[in-house]
């Protein structure tokens, strides 16, 4: 794997996962002529992580299909990557960041893209063999070894990475069961009918759920995880358990620099921090959004893509504030939900398409205007949406609901009067 490091460039890009890569891409079809260096802790080239939870653990994606670029790729448009090296620290004063391995790389600019992480259980039997997380490459290799020969898979957390993977494990025909705190799936993300619509089928496909559960210890009496106890006395069988509760931004190296943290690494809408030498993209950063209308970190490839574009633009000269359209997706079984916007907080909705066939839309309204799009297998409808939500003025839930209403009419441009 490439070590390149050179001793000084003029963009440094810290993490090289999807938003890292993308601001080096990004700053060289601007045209930017100066050095580039990524530096990254995982002993990979760029890949997708999103595969991980999906196709990689079903066998249909090989790790060659998740890298992003391969390394021809890199060299030909110049692009440093020094992987397998964590930095360790950043020193503000003399725009040089430090490796673990005791080299040095000064900059003129640095990008932060040190995205997220699991976050981890801390109650009892946490450490026990068995019990498994996943975020990277590696977690994927040996959370693959595990399910094959596993019988038992109980899942902590019905959010996105847990429900894609109770969705595999079901479908390799292991029993499942999800164990959620809240009362329904994808709480924080989804609207109730979404929630209630996902159970529903993943309850078809074999997956059992525990909501409002509380767990008193992940069990295992000889060091091999053989259940989880929830409060109230039942315990659930389990051989594997994945814990999927969230993820933490890797804002500490920003933090220690000096630099403001608050979930994540508080940026403006240039993706700037308070130090004009320094910015931050992708799952690391705190940023300004006005689809949230206010501050938010965000975990996800758009968001990650997008915000590499933005800073590139402007260490190229071309300042463009972030405000894409939020947009994600989450592939469970043969359901591909599909979100664009942001619909917590909706108070009316619109259903559309065919929910017993399992191919629909619910457009999500708050005071009466349009916020999000949740689509079931209609990925034509998601497509219109993020173009729909970007709009000055996207349709109103009156104009929604009355008869005859079609996404498509409403995403085209308007006439041109002759
Ligand atoms: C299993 C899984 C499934 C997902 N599915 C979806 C999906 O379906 N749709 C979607 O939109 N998003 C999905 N996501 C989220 C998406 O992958 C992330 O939002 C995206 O990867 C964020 O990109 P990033 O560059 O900010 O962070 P990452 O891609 O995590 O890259 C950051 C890199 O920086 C490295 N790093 C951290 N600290 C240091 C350091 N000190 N020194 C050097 N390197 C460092 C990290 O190890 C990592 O390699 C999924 C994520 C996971 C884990």
């Amino acid at each position: 794997m490439s070590q390149v490091l050179a001793p000084q460039a003029d963009v440094v890009i810290l993490g090289a996962g999807q938003a890292g890569l993308q601001a080096a891409l990004s700053l060289r079809e601007e045209g930017f002529a100066g050095t580039i260096q990524m530096i990254g802790d995982e002993p990979v080239l760029p890949y997708q992580r999103p595969p991980l939870s999906k196709g990689f653990l079903l066998g249909a994606v090989t790790e060659d299909a998740l890298v992003l670029r391969p390394q021809a790729m890199l060299d030909k448009t110049d692009i440093r990557l020094a992987a397998g090296v964590a930095a360790t620290r950043i020193d503000r004063a003399s725009r040089h960041v430090l490796l673990a391995d005791g080299r040095s790389c000064g900059y003129g600019h640095l990008v932060i893209a040190t995205g997220s992480r699991v976050r981890r259980w801390t109650g009892q039997g946490g450490e026990l063999a068995g019990v498994a997380t996943l975020r990277t490459l590696a977690d994927a290799r040996t959370l693959g070894a595990l399910l094959e020969a596993a019988g038992d898979v109980v899942v902590i957390g019905a959010g996105f990475i847990g429900l894609e993977f109770a969705a595999v494990a079901a479908k390799r025909g292991k029993q499942v069961h999800v164990v959620e705190a809240a009362d329904r799936v994808m709480a924080r993300a989804v609207t109730p009918a979404i929630s209630a619509f996902f159970r529903e089928r993943h309850e078809i496909a074999g997956v059992q759920f525990r909501f409002g559960a509380a767990i008193e210890a992940i069990v295992g009496p000889q060091g091999r995880v053989t259940g989880v106890a929830l409060a109230g006395g039942e315990t659930l069988p389990a051989d594997l358990v994945l814990v999927g509760i969230g993820g933490i931004a890797n804002a500490e190296i920003a933090a220690e620099a000096g630099l403001a943290v608050d979930n994540g690494i508080v940026v403006d809408a240039l993706m700037q921090t308070a130090d004009p030498a320094v910015s931050a993209i992708g799952d690391c950063c705190n940023h300004p959004n006005p689809f949230a209308g206010g501050r938010m970190r965000l975990e996800s490839v758009q968001n990650a893509i997008d915000q590499g574009r933005v800073v590139a633009a402007r260490l190229a000269g071309k300042p463009q504030p972030y405000h894409a359209v939020p947009w994600f997706w989450s592939d469970q079984g043969d359901l591909k939900l599909q979100m664009a916007g942001l619909t917590t907080g909706c108070d009316a909705q619109v259903t559309i398409g065919d929910r017993d066939a399992a191919r629909f839309s619910l457009l999500a309204f708050r005071a009466g205007q349009l916020v999000g799009v949740e689509s079931v297998n209609r990925p034509g409808d998601n497509m219109l949406a993020r173009r729909i939500l970007a709009l000055p003025a996207p349709p109103t839930y009156g104009e929604a609901e009355a008869a005859g209403f079609d996404l498509k009419a409403l995403s085209a441009p308007p006439k041109v009067q002759a």
